[in-house]
């Protein structure tokens, strides 16, 4: 089954701990790990360029995502990085919108979308993150929250571009805090935004995928990974564990 398991590392580690805990997941990687699952390191900024060196100076079947890229491409914008810079590391995946840089750092939709035409532009996959808070989630109308955030995110794409991105149900009160929705849950929202892109015919059944976050351990993956719509998932905390990352990525079956 294909299937992509990305590790957010977060604000942690610094290069050379980054080096280390990678060394220890591809290590620990059994070689028969199946092949259609791709398995995916999102570590920060200052330690992309030392894991990269270390997937090709060893070819390894691991890939690199960065955590977050700038909506500018170049020019006068100091302390960002861009597109360009993240494609000249050969960086296949880039995670935007997640709901800690839209609460912490006031990442709007608009800005969101920017950084996924940029990221289309230069190849590399958006792994675009959308869900609820707590408050949202007592509206009823919280789908239509979420569609939104998603239509939002692909405005001005065209239609054969939306095939290629990652879509990540990531409910924001199930973020580090030990709480997941019911898998039926995980399943109705996917259903529902597959739906609407179907509507919209930016839907591809081959490509477009759908990925789970928040609180995904060896406890719950095997059910959440298993289940046929769900086509990955993106770790947080467990990813820091290269004992439970592994146990995540073996429960797919
Ligand atoms: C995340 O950071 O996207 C995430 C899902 O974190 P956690 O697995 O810790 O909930």
């Amino acid at each position: 089954m294909n299937k992509t398991i990305i590790a957010n590392w977060k604000l942690n580690l610094d290069h050379l701990e980054a080096i280390q805990l990678f060394q220890k997941l591809n290590y620990s990687l059994d070689n028969d790990i199946d092949k259609k699952i791709k398995i995916v390191v999102a570590p920060s900024f200052t330690s992309l360029r030392s894991i990269q060196t270390i997937i090709e100076a060893d070819k390894l079947k691991l890939y690199l995502a960065s955590q977050d890229v700038s909506e500018f491409v170049e020019g006068a914008y100091t302390g960002e990085v861009s597109v360009t810079q993240l494609e000249k590391l050969k960086i296949s995946f880039c995670i935007v919108g997640h709901s800690e840089r839209r609460q912490h750092f006031n990442e709007t939709d608009e800005s969101i979308n920017l950084k996924v035409h940029n990221l289309i532009n230069k190849k590399i996959v958006p792994v675009i993150c959308f869900g609820e808070s707590i408050e949202q989630r007592k509206n009823e109308n919280y789908l239509d929250f979420l569609i939104e955030q998603v239509e939002k995110s692909i405005k001005g794409l065209r239609k054969d571009k939306v095939d290629e991105i990652i879509f990540a149900y990531e409910p924001v009160w199930a973020i580090g805090t030990g709480e997941t929705p019911s898998l039926q849950n995980i399943v109705d929202v996917i259903s529902n935004i597959k739906e609407f892109l179907s509507s919209k015919s930016f839907f591809d059944e081959e490509n477009t995928k759908f990925i789970y976050g928040g609180s995904v351990t060896p406890d719950n993956s095997k059910e959440i990974l298993n289940t046929q719509i769900v086509n990955g998932a993106l770790v947080g905390g467990a990813s820091l564990d290269v004992d439970k990352f592994i146990k995540i990525i073996e429960s797919i079956e």
